[in-house]
């Protein structure tokens, strides 16, 4: 079997052949950490956790790196994120590195609560201002860049007449685009429009700048990924990801970047993730139209009529494949939960199954494992993993009611195949688990607390612990080696 990957870049599903066979370097676009990240930025950051995990599954060792775009550019064309970055340090009355801290502790939050894995490095733009100086010297130095005015621009124009061809990714015909296209920013800096900055000097009120050969200023959005993907990654290297809205301008500029640099395409598969939508439109913070995840989690919103478990988010994200369009409504997250509960109960139910090497079985586990197996070599098809799981599921019923048997080893394969799918590839919890673990943490929590109360002779704290807790049918039981706990 040999996995096969849609590239954007060139529009077609491809036999994935690493540059050093087994392993797989791979650069994903990370967050913007100036606000809280919503559901939509979650959905693309999971595709690309699935298809990580998957990669490792399948026996790949993977370097992942995925940035942090702090407050490194912060504007790109036309200030917008820096109005907005400066806007919130003044409403929040922070410095940026606090607004900067915030987000990125939010950030890590959020993708754990989702059961998100890290990636392998996580760089952010700021640590990496002296690379993306040093570029832009490499840039003027090769004939690709122009300084003007304290800022430095990529000469688009010259870049094609070099034979490369600016357009490849998103299809774009450069001609059309320079027709197209009114200079809005740069005031008359640009030999053209589609020029991007590399590095831009610093107005008055923009508020994180560095010095540079050019004078005060800051690198451009495009610069800090090729900077950081080149360091950790070299300047060639297997996959890059992002969401399909970063297809244009930023990975273009990238791969122009990295050609005007190196004389080499700096990546050999461009993956796309598509976006989530809620109530058929697009979710973004701009319209309005977005729920951040620990609403949905906590069931504090105007959309869902009630909460749902994190896994079972995860579950509704991977039944639509990364590459297509996801639409989470009420009734979407109501069956994706349903699916869920049935899963997890043949996780369990499985456990009580005994085997019996007598009969013949119907179910070919070897054929239906071939089967899993094609879906994720299939450009990472999520959906039809998961309806063959629903196969198997099926299957552990009918051993359950005793309609079918299987031998003791397929029941061993079976039982290791199915928790290395649910849990290892798919990254889904088992949240019965995982509420026993919680209440057992947290009643660890209040014996400790009974335990200082009684030390401090707070007896009247301490037995209203004990009292209130049985009351709930949790019995503390005082023995020999501390205290333990009965549920009742
Ligand atoms: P940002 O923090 O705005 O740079 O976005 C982080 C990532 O989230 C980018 O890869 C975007 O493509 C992605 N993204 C933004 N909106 C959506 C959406 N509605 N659905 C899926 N991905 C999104
Ligand atoms: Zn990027």
């Amino acid at each position: 079997m040999q996995l096969k990957l849609y590239n954007s870049l060139t529009g077609e599903k491809e036999i994935f052949k690493p540059i050093l066979e087994g392993n797989v370097g791979m650069y994903v676009c990370g967050p913007t950490v100036y606000s809280n990240v919503h559901l939509g930025n979650v959905r693309t950051f999971l595709s690309f956790d699935f298809i990580y995990r998957t990669l490792m599954h399948l026996g790949y060792k993977v370097r992942y790196v995925r940035n942090i775009t702090d407050a490194g550019h912060l504007t790109d064309d036309g200030n917008v994120d820096n109005d907005r970055f400066v806007k919130q340090t003044r409403l929040e009355k922070l410095e940026p590195m606090e607004i900067v801290q915030k987000y990125t502790v939010d950030f890590h939050k959020v993708l754990e609560m989702f059961n998100l894995l890290p990636p392998n490095i996580e760089p952010t733009a700021t640590g990496h201002i002296v690379e993306q100086i040093e570029l832009t010297q490499k840039l003027i130095e090769r004939g690709f860049a122009y300084e003007s005015n304290g800022s430095v621009y990529f000469d688009v124009l010259e870049y094609n007449k070099r034979g490369l061809n600016y357009g490849e990714l998103s299809k774009r015909n450069i001609e059309e685009l320079f027709a197209n296209t009114r200079d809005l920013d740069g005031q008359g800096e640009k030999k053209n429009p589609q020029d991007f900055a590399l590095w831009k000097k610093a107005s008055p009120a923009h508020i994180m700048r560095w010095n540079s050969p050019w004078g005060e200023g800051f690198p451009g959005w495009h610069l800090e990924c090729t900077a950081m993907s080149t360091k950790y990654l070299g300047e060639k290297f297997d996959i890059h990801g992002g969401g399909m809205d970063l297809k244009f301008p930023h990975h273009e500029c990238e791969i122009a970047q990295g050609k005007a640099c190196n004389d080499t395409a700096p990546v050999n598969y461009w993956l796309h993730a598509n976006m989530l939508t809620m109530n058929s439109q697009r979710m973004s913070k701009s319209t309005g139209n977005y729920i951040l995840p620990m609403q949905l989690v906590t069931g504090e919103n105007d959309f869902f009529e009630k909460s749902f478990h994190p896994s079972i988010v995860r579950f509704c994200f991977l039944q639509a494949h990364y590459r297509s369009v996801l639409d989470i409504s009420n009734d979407a997250m109501i069956a994706s939960e349903k699916g869920f509960i049935r899963l997890m109960e043949a996780v369990k139910v499985l456990n009580s199954v005994t085997p019996d090497n007598g009969r013949q079985s119907e179910f070919n586990l070897n054929e239906w494992k071939n089967k899993c197996y094609d879906a994720l070599n299939d450009d990472f098809n999520s959906p039809i993993l998961i309806a063959h799981l629903f196969e198997a599921v099926k299957y552990i019923f009918a051993l359950n009611e005793g309609k079918e048997t299987i031998s003791t080893e397929d029941f061993e394969d079976l039982k290791s195949t199915l928790h290395a799918f649910i849990f290892d590839v798919l990254g889904l919890q088992n949240i019965e688990e995982n509420n026993n673990e919680k209440l057992d943490q947290t009643l660890k929590v209040l014996i400790e607390l009974r335990n200082q109360a009684r030390k401090s002779k707070n007896f009247d704290l301490s037995d209203q612990i004990r009292d209130k807790l049985l009351a709930e049918g949790i019995e503390l039981k005082d023995g020999r080696d501390g205290t333990t706990y009965v549920l009742n």
